[in-house]
């Protein structure tokens, strides 16, 4: 009898397979290294959803499992198989083609293995800006973001990657296609089945295509470094800056005054934008307009004014160019890189309603601090978002490794402070293997029920990336 790889092979071509375990090997483990190198039969890489569908359905009838896989930069375990070497990884990097950018209708359509940065690029060369960016743009893919929900520095203004999904296309677990890929701002017709497959981390099919919305292209930037009075006031400055400025805040970022010293220490070509007094809170704000006629940066100046008038800003300085700007960025961007240095870091990333913010790290702190004294605490991030990602380094001259080996006890801690404000425990970069075991504590009995009932309805073989998510 044929094999299930012989089928796939005849499907996609030798082209189209990758199964040399040596080649293999960037496929089985994933950007953070924290679960065993996977095994897989083969890597399965499709050059179109009419191949993407045959393959699927012959896994189905095979009960053979698939882990989708984009760009492969996933933080949580998702997007790599497990040990047993019986499922295959389907990667969609050969699907990489813009299929259509319509400039009137704001409107750009990609197969699902466009590189982000790729769909950044088409839509700037068109005079639109596509608002979704992180970290690892130049590497994931746009099918990976819907798949996660992504959401990044721009969520503020764009929101989150289900907010800029106007369309999709999904091979459904028994090889069909559901062609759903609607370039339309209004429609109401039922119930929106795009979402079921947006932040479904490949668990319910393959995402092979998507309409994003686009955006006026800013024209005017400016881009300010801080320092606050505390979190309290870091809000009430946001509060006002989006009221003063017609809510042209794109970004709100917070820095703490330990994360900036650990980038100072360890990150080449950095330096502090307000060397004269070291502060405790910073923020990092960034104002956008499709208008360069010099009102954006007066309205931030005034809103500045206002700030220190009040008590909330205590210095700060403003971007004089894109590059000073862009260096402001790195001293945000690059926290997570200078904390490696310091030794084990447990992290987390949580989020509350934004308000909620302040009283989260008071009551964080303390409880962590509690736990082991010591702990430092470099918790960053989204702050207009309510999504701080609270890192806790460990004590200085500590065993890393004991440190380390607390973790699942620290989450805890963390975790329930965050719940008990209604918070969420995975803010962007979902549930994968990670926090597989948490979600059952977190989620109501209800709410767990319904996503099991949709997952068996749609994947009744559970051939669709098992033991993630769910
Ligand atoms: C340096 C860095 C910074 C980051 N910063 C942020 C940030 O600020 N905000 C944020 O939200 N996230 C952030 N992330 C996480 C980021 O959102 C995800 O890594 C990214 O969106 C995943 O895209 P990918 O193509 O790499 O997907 P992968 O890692 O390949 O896959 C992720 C998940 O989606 C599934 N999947 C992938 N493609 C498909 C598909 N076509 N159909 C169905 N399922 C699929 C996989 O099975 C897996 O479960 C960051 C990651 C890195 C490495």
């Amino acid at each position: 009898m044929t094999s299930a790889l012989d089928r796939i092979k005849a499907v996609v071509g030798e082209r189209g397979v990758i199964a040399d375990p040596g080649e293999m090997t960037p496929y089985m483990l994933d950007e953070r290294r924290e679960w065993p190198a996977g095994k897989a039969l083969a890597v399965v890489r499709p050059g179109s959803v009419e191949e993407v569908s045959q393959v699927v359905a012959i896994c189905n009838e095979t009960r053979t499992a698939i882990v989708p896989q984009g760009g492969n930069t996933g933080l949580v375990g998702g997007s790599t198989p497990h040990t047993k070497g019986d499922e295959i990884v389907l990667s969609l990097k050969r699907m990489n083609r813009v299929r259509d950018l319509d400039p009137l209708n704001y409107t750009i359509t990609c197969d699902a293995g466009v590189i982000l940065a790729d769909v950044q690029k088409a839509a700037a060369e068109a005079d639109r800006l596509f608002p979704l960016s992180l970290g690892g743009e130049g590497t994931a893919v746009i099918g990976g973001n819907v798949s996660t929900n992504a959401g990044g520095t721009g969520v503020l203004r764009y929101g989150n990657a289900r907010e800029l999904v106007l369309g999709i296309e999904v091979v459904l677990p028994d090889g069909r296609i559901w062609d759903g890929l609607s370039r339309l701002r209004k429609d109401n017709t039922g119930y929106d089945l795009k979402h079921l497959f947006i932040g479904a981390e490949g668990t319910l099919g393959i995402v092979t295509g998507v309409v994003l919305k686009l955006f006026p292209k800013p024209r005017d930037i400016q881009t300010a470094f801080l320092a606050v009075r505390d979190p309290s006031a870091a809000l009430e400055l946001l509060a006002l800056a989006r009221a003063a400025t017609d809510d042209r805040v794109t970004a709100f970022e917070w820095i703490p005054r330990l994360g900036l010293d650990y980038v100072l220490k360890n990150i080449p070509d950095t330096r502090h934008p307000l060397p004269d007094n070291p502060y405790d809170h910073y923020v990092l704000i960034e104002l956008t307009s499709a208008h360069d006629d010099g009102v954006l940066r007066e309205r931030l100046e005034a809103v500045l004014a206002e700030g220190m008038e009040k008590g909330l800003v205590l210095d700060g300085a403003i971007a004089a160019s894109r590059a000073q700007g862009r260096a402001f960025w790195k001293l945000r961007e690059t926290i997570p890189e200078a904390q490696k240095p310091e030794g084990s870091s447990i992290r987390h990333d949580v989020s509350v309603p934004v308000s909620k913010v302040p009283e989260f790290l008071n009551k964080a702190d303390a409880v962590v601090k509690k736990a082991v004294p010591g702990i430092r605490v470099c918790s960053f991030g989204h702050l207009g978002d309510g999504n701080v990602h609270y890192n806790l380094t460990q004590p200085i001259g500590a065993d890393s490794a004991a440190y380390a080996a607390r973790h699942e006890e620290i989450n805890h801690l963390v975790y329930e402070v965050a719940l008990a404000l209604r918070g969420s425990i995975s803010a962007e970069h979902g549930i994968g293997r990670q926090k597989r075991e948490l979600l059952p504590e977190v989620k109501s009995p209800v709410a767990l029920a319904m996503m099991r009932q949709i997952k068996k309805t749609l994947d009744p073989n559970n051939i669709m990336n098992p033991g993630k998510l769910l």
